[in-house]
């Protein structure tokens, strides 16, 4: 059976420091906008811009990666994040603290309405950190109380909310006096035309990530979870096509042998299905494919890999039997239908067990995707 694999923070280099606080903190798993950020070693080099949308954690994604390249002797000011209010600038400092702690970081929270001689003083204690409001932040610069010989990395936070909170114009001084800064990440959860003109404007050739599943969005795919019996699987998948009785279908698979083994089964009972997978020929697979293409076989059974990107014509049902390995893959699956316009059906086909794996798969992603699930239909229905 497939499993779901999980990343965990010790398969990124980070520094022990950090993976400490994360462990104390009882963080478990990266959350997949971290580890979309985490394990694309090339955002160091460059400006990027990464859309997720809010509560899925993008703090740490921006936070753990230039914690981990910090020269925490260096007493100036390396890292700014700017946010679009006191209270998010306040609670990313908070981040960065527990985070740092052990690295020896200290951070400065440059918020407007509070004590400007503290927020002074932290600069002068030596905040490597500096989180603000874009207002205070700009206040600072032209005082000369905030230097920014030795930022090396601005991060705009929430970049949409802050444009929307009218600090167009101080961001746009602030990214001009950050003449020494090698890259400028921008976090948003939407893209809005002024985003997109701030970023044409500020990144330089930004690297887009973009996490911002379309499930929710698509709405000629209709989602469907069926229970299935676990110890009559097939039996539960065979009663599932009957019932939904597809003209065209994918079905997933999570290994080649299962995938091989269920397509074998099919035609054994008399469905009209073929696998595609990765132990077969290259010409065994466009075989494969032209069959279900021409309509010679309704049913594809196929891996993950072998199905990427795949652009079949009229696919009505998408089954994924067993766990997908991420909610990514999930979304990726689901996409074979639904396509330039066409309706299609989304069917996820699990045990009882394999569904609770499932749902805390999506709660862990942030993502908003409600599943009805329902029993998968019993023989003697249908
Ligand atoms: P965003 O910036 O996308 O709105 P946050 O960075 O504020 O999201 O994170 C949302 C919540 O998730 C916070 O309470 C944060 O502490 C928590 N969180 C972040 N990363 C993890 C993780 N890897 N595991 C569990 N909880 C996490
Ligand atoms: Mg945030």
């Amino acid at each position: 059976m497939t499993q779901e694999i999980q990343k965990r923070f010790s398969d990124f280099n980070l520094n022990p420091a950090l993976l400490k606080a994360i462990e104390r903190k009882g963080f478990e798993h990266p959350m997949p906008v971290q580890t979309a950020v985490l394990e694309d070693e090339s955002v160091m080099d460059n400006d990027v811009i990464v859309q997720a949308k809010t509560g899925s954690g993008k703090t740490l994604a921006f936070a753990l990666p230039l914690l981990n390249q910090i020269d925490a002797r260096e007493k100036m000011p390396q890292i700014i994040v700017l946010s679009p209010t006191r209270e998010l600038a306040q609670q990313t400092a908070r981040e960065f603290a527990w985070l740092g702690a052990d690295l020896g970081v200290r951070v400065a929270t440059l918020v407007g309405g509070l004590d400007m001689e503290r927020q002074i003083r932290a600069l002068r204690d030596g905040a490597s950190v500096v989180v603000g409001t874009p207002g205070r932040i700009l206040d600072h610069l032209r005082r000369g109380t905030l230097k920014t010989a030795d930022i090396k990395s601005v991060v705009l936070d929430e970049g949409d909310h802050m444009l929307d909170m009218g600090f167009h114009d101080e961001m746009e001084a602030i990214l001009e006096a950050m003449v020494h800064v090698e890259r400028t990440w921008l976090f948003s959860a939407t893209m809005p035309p002024e985003v997109l003109s701030l970023t044409k404007q500020y990144l330089n050739a930004p690297k887009k990530i973009s996490l911002v599943s379309d499930i929710t969005s698509h709405s000629e795919i209709t989602q469907k979870a069926y229970i299935i019996p676990s110890r009559r699987r097939f039996e539960g998948l065979t009663n599932v096509l009957i019932w939904e009785n597809p003209s065209k279908s994918l079905i997933f698979c999570g290994t080649r042998a299962e995938t091989q083994d269920i397509a074998d089964k099919l035609c054994d009972i008399g469905f009209r299905a073929t696998a595609i997978h990765g132990d077969m020929s290259q010409r065994e697979r466009n075989n494969a494919l032209s069959a279900l293409r021409g309509g010679r076989v309704s049913i594809l059974v196929a891996t993950d890999v072998a199905a990427r990107g795949l652009d079949i014509d009229a696919v009505s049902h998408v089954l994924q039997y067993g766990l997908p390995q991420n909610l990514e893959a999930f979304v990726h699956r689901s996409g074979r239908t639904g396509r330039a316009g066409h309706e299609g059906s989304n069917l996820i086909l699990l045990t009882a067990r394999e569904a609770r794996q499932f749902k805390g798969m999506i709660m862990h992603s942030g993502s908003k995707l409600k599943l009805e699930w329902i029993p998968a239909p019993d023989a003697s229905e249908i």
